[in-house]
């Protein structure tokens, strides 16, 4: 495989063509939006330096990885080449529906098509497509250059060979992937995501502050990031919608939204890259600084 296309170029659109283009992939980078593109690039730049200070990359790397990258707005001409389609836009149902659907009409007919989505059905996907076999689930972590694990999921349908040619592309690019079934959440969202609503919820009832959360779970769990830093990294709209999908799926209220995460999705406090969220990232996101609306 030497072909990638990536629809889709925010937090983990970038990430997923840094990797394949820092492993020698050609990259087709498609977003509908243009800043999104440009913008992609800028961070898979920032993002190359810090590799290089670290000793992980060199210049010539970094420039070989860049030249593969090309980008596109449209997907019919962005997948005509593509051996492999990573789906990595919004996490909207419907809006995966129909970019399945384009994928399908406008990449080569041997060609797997993958999406990174944190919740939605694989199988529902496949269902928009005439090759549900082709279809699986590569949902990467975040920061992709950084985290090692690629959680591939099986739909319905998904025929043995395909799940056996993304095992080993993903160990081509240096990630470890685990295989698991298509169940609303699969491993990593279905347990995470609770967590992360509770500290929310603790939070609404006034059991603790942002800070004390945060530095609980952190000392007493060993975790690296609180439960409510690591929502602001997410993206809060994001842990709404992976919520929202577990909820409907299962059709259980312990995973109802909490209200007050509804509440900042609602008024745009999505975390950093909105600049507020559980935090203040207005200058920046080294020293944290609690939201205004959580220290009184
Ligand atoms: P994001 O909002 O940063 O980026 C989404 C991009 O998709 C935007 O640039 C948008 O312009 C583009 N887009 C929307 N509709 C499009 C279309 N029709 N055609 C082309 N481009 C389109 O979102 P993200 O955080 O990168 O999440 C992307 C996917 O990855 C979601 O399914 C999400 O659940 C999943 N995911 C996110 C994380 C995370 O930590 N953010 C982690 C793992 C998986």
């Amino acid at each position: 495989m030497k072909n990638i296309s990536i629809i889709g170029s925010g937090t983990m659109g970038n990430g997923i063509a840094h990797v394949f283009a820092q492993h020698g992939y050609k990259v087709a980078l498609i977003d509908m939006n243009q800043r999104a593109l440009s913008k992609a690039l800028l961070n898979i730049n920032k993002n190359f330096d810090r590799q290089i200070a670290k000793g992980l990359a060199s210049e010539q790397s970094k420039n070989e990885a860049l030249a593969n990258i090309t980008t596109y707005q449209s997907i019919s001409e962005g997948v005509q080449s593509a051996e492999l389609v990573i789906e990595a836009a919004t996490e909207n149902s419907d809006l995966k529906l129909k970019i399945f659907a384009e994928m399908d009409a406008h990449a080569p007919a041997n060609c797997i098509l993958a999406t990174n989505t944190s919740s939605i059905s694989i199988t529902k996907l496949a269902s928009a497509t005439q090759r549900p076999g082709a279809v699986i689930g590569m949902h990467f972590m975040n920061p992709v250059p950084v985290m090692k694990l690629v959680e591939v999921i099986n739909g319905y349908s998904t025929d043995k060979q395909v799940t056996e040619t993304i095992l080993t592309l993903s160990k081509a690019i240096n990630k470890i992937p685990t295989v698991v079934e298509d169940y609303p959440g699969f491993i990593a969202n279905r347990i995470l995501m609770p967590m992360i609503n509770e500290a929310i919820c603790s939070l609404h009832e006034g059991v603790a502050g942002v800070e004390e959360i945060d530095t609980i779970m952190k000392l007493g769990m060993a975790h690296p990031m609180g439960p409510l830093q690591l929502a602001d990294f997410i993206g809060l709209d994001v842990c709404h919608s992976i919520l929202t999908v577990l909820y409907t799926g299962f059709g259980n209220p312990k995973y109802a939204p909490c209200p007050l995460l509804t509440n900042m999705v609602t008024a745009k406090k999505l975390g950093i890259k909105t600049g507020e969220g559980f935090y203040d990232y207005t200058l920046g996101v080294k020293e944290l600084r609690v939201s205004k609306r959580f220290t009184s």
